[in-house]
């Protein structure tokens, strides 16, 4: 070993798992972590992380590692040089451009990747190749909350930061599970709960670690939120105890508003949501005594038909109660990746440019093509739903997808892997060979955070550096890198050498960025976006206006609509979700010793009631069968759930095991994220344990 080996090196990175966005120094030697250190001035998590945090990253030096871009030869793939390789697809996209026109190519992004890469990415499809077919994973979890919160207060994020989670009054967490999604804010708010009498309230249909702590817990029927979240609204109406004075200075719409509520009376609601109407009553008061409400949610809510609307429904909750625009309220969707939030504000989206300013806009678009030197065309682009359903129907032949694993995560995988048959040219970068990958005519092999610099956006829109530990293994290359080089290899000439070069330049393009730049990123230092030109954060959004011309918030009266029907035949309702230790599909986590051991794959929640009926006990080995496919699972009977719902984690590498086999291609009709929380099933013993 070298010198320099021998040295201990501590560097700070950002946590390359869950929105939360925890900091902490890893202390290496050589290419070993020796551990994860917190810092009491991480401005997240200060000395807190969790397991994820802590122990999830061997991955890193897992032997699995992709090291050398590939090339598919018949059945196989060969080693080959970047050279080659970027050659290739060069020729191969340019081709499939001439022939079929620039939108039969498809740019699918990543939400683990940095701000920096995402915006080259949606720059390299946008400017180089003349498409706005491009879309990121918030398309499979977090859109519809965004289009909930654009539609009644303007801005697609949370209001506040995860300081005003924990200095509220009262926390409604509805369809999230923060405990293992989320573990260091939910420690946040059991902090809250124990010092400062915090009140908590949680809507789930599982009784998960919040739900046992809660002051309340109610279980509405599958897919009814809408349902009890409006008639807790219009009973608050009712009773007068709205917000009269920030209803009539800051929100439109108000009258119209209150009649749509007509229908969803407490006698309806109980009916639909089979909530009591006492426990409505109570959820109800809990809000109104309140001085100040939090309201955090995430895919319990958005993964339905009806998931943006109930995210406007939530917002619109809020406004009625006055909870926008004050410290320790708002609302609060979790984001799920380390970097959702930013893969989104940094323009990989069909419709959006960084910032969220919209492609249709011809002074938004000339402004980057003014930049760029080129042209980006005016109509947005398919989002990844549509790409697919494109793929299916031959429109389009291309794509390039970077750190995702479309292959496992999106819903009805059986008909997704159809598809990347049919392509007739396909990329995928990624740091292993995933099951996407197999699908591939090229695989790049990426560097991990931990060998490069960048950003990441937080779920408080707190945007954080993170540090090179370690060169990259073997041939990989920062995402950044590769996207540069391919572009360069198209006639292109950007010569970014630095991630701070790429932020520069967004800092000039998108208002919301004015004022971002890496000087002010140094050590533990952080900005929370919109970011004015001197520098300034925006902790708290709509402190004195909401994002609309007049400034005013607009109540955005919404209706329901019934979860999808599967027929008797499957008789069973099947949620699923995240387990704590493992993250996603498990590509990282479960290459990640220490976490590997502990959790080795996921199981599925069965009610006792279930099980007695069906003469089923733990261990036991299930067969679950939905319209769309097959899944083989062992049981554990669990007071969690309860009647004939029942819950398996997504977290698995294994195929024969993804829930996603079992849900199905309908989505929310806003925005199309699949309704993965309304599957159906029915269930068949295939061996006792
Ligand atoms: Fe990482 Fe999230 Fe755990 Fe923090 S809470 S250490 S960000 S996984």
């Amino acid at each position: 070993a070298t010198m320099r080996e021998d040295r201990i090196q501590k560097t700070k990175t950002v946590c390359t798992y869950c929105g939360v966005g925890c900091s902490f120094e890893v202390w290496t030697k050589g290419r070993e972590i020796l551990k994860v250190q917190p810092q009491e001035n991480a401005p997240v998590n200060g000395i807190s992380t969790c397991i994820k945090g802590k122990f999830g990253w061997d991955f890193v030096n897992s032997e699995e590692r992709l090291t050398k871009p590939l090339i598919r030869k018949g059945d196989t793939f060969y080693e080959a040089t970047w050279d080659e390789a970027l050659s290739l697809m060069a020729e191969k996209f340019q081709a499939i451009k001439e022939k079929e026109g620039a939108d039969a190519l498809g740019f699918i992004s990543s939400s683990k990747c940095s701000n920096e890469e995402n915006y080259l990415f949606q720059k390299l499809a946008r400017s180089i190749f003349e498409t706005n077919n491009i879309d990121n994973c918030s398309r499979y979890c977090q859109t519809p909350a965004s289009a909930g919160l654009m539609r009644t207060v303007g801005i697609g994020g949370d209001s506040g930061t995860i300081e005003d989670i924990a200095s509220a009054d009262l926390v409604v967490v509805v369809g999230a599970n923060p405990s293992e999604s989320h573990p260091v804010l939910a420690t946040r708010v059991k902090r809250a709960q124990k010092l400062r009498d915090q009140k908590l309230l949680v809507a789930d249909l599982r009784k998960n670690e919040l739900a046992d702590r809660a002051d309340l817990h109610i279980h509405p029927k599958p897919g009814s939120d809408l349902v009890w979240l409006s008639a807790v609204t219009k009973y608050i109406l009712d009773k007068g105890w709205e917000d009269k004075t920030f209803l009539m200075e800051r929100v439109n719409n108000v009258e119209k508003f209150k009649e749509s509520l007509e229908k969803f009376t407490l006698d309806y609601a109980e009916e639909m949501s089979g909530l009591s109407k006492d426990t409505l009553i109570k959820v109800a008061e809990m809000i109104h005594e309140s001085k100040g409400t939090c309201i955090l949610w995430a895919m319990g809510v958005t993964q339905h038909l009806g998931g943006t609307d109930t995210s406007t429904a939530i917002c619109n909750l809020l406004l009625v109660t006055g909870n926008f625009g004050k410290p320790g309220a708002g609302g609060f969707p979790l984001r799920g990746h380390n970097n959702v939030q930013g893969a989104s504000d940094f323009g990989t989206m069909p419709n959006w440019l960084p910032g969220y300013e919209p492609v249709e806009n011809d002074e938004v678009r000339s402004r980057y093509e003014q930049a760029w030197g080129t042209k980006i065309p005016k109509h947005p682009g398919l989002n990844n739903h549509q790409i697919v359903e494109a793929i299916t129907d031959e429109r389009v032949k291309g794509m390039y997808l970077f750190g995702e694993e479309m292959g496992l995560v999106d819903s009805n995988i059986n008909y997704v892997h159809e598809a990347f048959e049919k392509l007739e040219f396909f990329v995928v970068q990624d740091i292993f060979f995933s099951k996407t990958a197999q699908y591939a005519d090229v695989v790049l092999p990426a560097a991990p955070s931990l060998e490069k610099e960048g950003t990441f956006t937080n779920t408080e829109r707190r945007i954080q550096r993170f540090h090179q530990v370690f060169e990259p293994l073997g041939d990989c290359k920062p995402d950044w890198e590769i996207f540069r080089d391919f572009a360069n290899k198209l006639g292109a000439n950007w010569n970014y050498t630095h991630p701070s070069d790429i932020m520069e330049e967004v800092s000039k393009l998108a208002p919301i960025f004015a004022g971002v730049s890496y000087e002010h990123l140094e050590g533990w230092d952080s900005q929370i976006w919109p970011v004015k030109p001197s520098g300034e954060s925006t902790p708290l959004l709509y402190t004195d206006k909401f994002k609309f011309l007049d400034g005013k918030a607009r109540l955005f009266p919404v209706d329901w609509t019934p979860p999808q029907e599967f027929g008797e035949e499957f008789d069973l309702h099947l949620n699923n979700g995240r387990l704590l230790e493992q993250f996603h599909e498990g590509n990282m986590t479960d290459r990640s010793e220490g976490i590997h051991r502990i959790v080795p794959g996921p199981w599925l929640e069965v009610s006792k009631e279930l099980a007695e009926e069906r003469n089923i006990e733990t261990g036991a080995l299930v067969r679950l069968t939905s319209p769309y496919g097959k899944v083989k699972i062992r049981v554990l009977v669990t007071e969690r759930v309860t009647g004939k719902e029942l819950y398996l984690p997504m977290n698995t590498v294994d195929n024969e095991k993804a829930v996603n086999k079992l849900t199905s291609s309908y989505y929310d009709k806003d925005t199309h994220t699949p309704n993965y929380k309304e599957a159906q099933v029915k269930m068949e013993l295939l061996e006792q344990f």
